[in-house]
């Protein structure tokens, strides 16, 4: 690894963004960051025994940060390039809690699931094997004026619960306050879109990641660039509306960047353009739209 590269530990976390939390860590745009992030319940599940009832709902989802990026300011935006997410240990944990989730009026019972983690699958049970696939759940930035819980996502990202926030990709995310205030955890071995029963296979994790400031580079809502992918994320208190903010962000990069006008952008984001459910359970939704690189070569 370059000289450049900064050890963030995971026992610096927050359980919140907010313009008001005091930087645990200062970092140059263009650095090099490995992060440890501890797993979303804090490592204080040991077994299937354990459920939600050991839990402090109040220090759950910790995310490593605040990160103070220098030369972040306000109407700048922050690209992350995610270099790799390496889970840490051997098994991951899962859990069902009463009051959460998609089927949450059917299904009451809290259950403990610990899965072990081995050859690039993770063992859910004999005979029944997921394919190892890391990603971040939670990764944002401060705020303006609020302060957001980490378990709820928003124009300033937070528990996103997108399974293209992975290695290889780089999350776009709009600056709000000096130093963007850039904090991450949450990581998955594996979910799948939706996470409907409200955690993914949740595990402490190693992440590579380069921070570069994008000076006058306005955004509204973050982005995720994949190899061959642009997508915009929505996330509110519906599918519905987080579906419109996602479509109504790519049409406007769609119309800046290929000349369009507002209704020949319409119709190709309805023959090539994918709205994707990431997440319905946070309890805001996430929902992206995703464009082909083939049609967006880029969105700057
Ligand atoms: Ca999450
Ligand atoms: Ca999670």
């Amino acid at each position: 690894m370059a000289s450049k590269a900064r050890r963030l530990s995971a026992t610096q976390v927050s359980y919140t963004f907010s313009p008001a939390t005091e930087p645990k860590y200062h970092v140059e745009s263009g650095d090099t960051l490995i992060v440890e992030t501890p797993d979303c319940f804090g490592g204080v599940i040991e077994s299937e025994q354990d459920t939600h009832d050991v839990l402090d709902l109040e220090r759950v989802n910790g995310a490593v940060g605040p990160i103070y990026i220098e030369g972040a300011n306000p109407g700048d935006c922050l690209k992350v390039k995610i270099r790799s997410v390496r889970v840490t240990g051997g098994t991951g944990v899962m859990m069902t809690i009463p009051g959460f989730g998609l089927l949450r009026e059917s299904l009451k019972i809290g259950k403990t699931k610990i899965c072990r983690i081995s050859k690039n699958r993770i063992v859910f049970k004999d005979g029944v094997k997921v394919p190892l696939s890391p990603m971040i759940g939670t990764i944002g930035v401060a705020p303006e004026l609020e302060t957001v819980s980490t378990i709820t996502p928003g124009a300033h990202g937070g528990n996103l619960d997108t399974r293209d926030v992975k290695a290889g990709s780089s999350v776009y995310f709009p600056v709000f306050v000096k130093g963007a205030l850039l904090g991450l955890g949450d990581c998955h071995a594996a979910m799948g879109d939706g996470e409907v029963c409200v955690t993914g296979v949740e595990v402490p994790a190693q992440v590579t990641l380069k921070v570069d400031v994008i000076h006058g580079f306005k955004l509204l809502r973050p982005i995720i660039e994949t190899e061959d992918e642009w997508m915009t994320l929505g996330s509110a208190a519906t599918l519905e509306e987080a579906a419109r903010l996602a479509t109504q962000d790519m049409l406007d990069i769609v119309k800046r960047k290929l000349g369009m006008g507002d209704e020949e952008a319409y119709m190709l984001l309805s023959a090539a353009g994918d709205l994707r459910i990431s997440q319905v359970v946070n309890p805001y939704t996430t929902v992206r739209m995703a464009v082909s690189k083939n049609h967006l070569k880029s969105i700057i």
